[in-house]
């Protein structure tokens, strides 16, 4: 157990890292009903929170074919997947 969590804290020591971590949780937690769980709410506001104030975005334009009216282009953050 000791040694996977050294392995989680070489592996993952970036802000990068963890900005991207973070963002997957909030993926994961938008998928269930949090309901009006103070806790959890908390936990989500928590990350929102950090992720908006710590990512030092990495802005990144794609284009997304949207048929049959042709497409669009986007530009967002490839790290936290905000878009501008
Ligand atoms: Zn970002």
């Amino acid at each position: 157990m000791n040694l996977i969590v050294l392995v989680y804290f070489f592996v993952m020591d970036s802000l990068k890292d963890i900005i991207a971590t973070l963002t997957s949780m909030n993926t994961i937690m938008s998928r269930v009903n949090v309901g009006n769980d103070a806790i959890l709410l908390s936990i989500q506001n928590n990350i929102q929170q950090y992720i908006a104030e710590n990512c030092h975005h990495n802005i990144v334009y794609d284009y997304v074919d949207i048929p049959p009216e042709g497409g669009m282009s986007i530009k967002f953050c490839d790290i936290c997947m905000k878009t501008f």
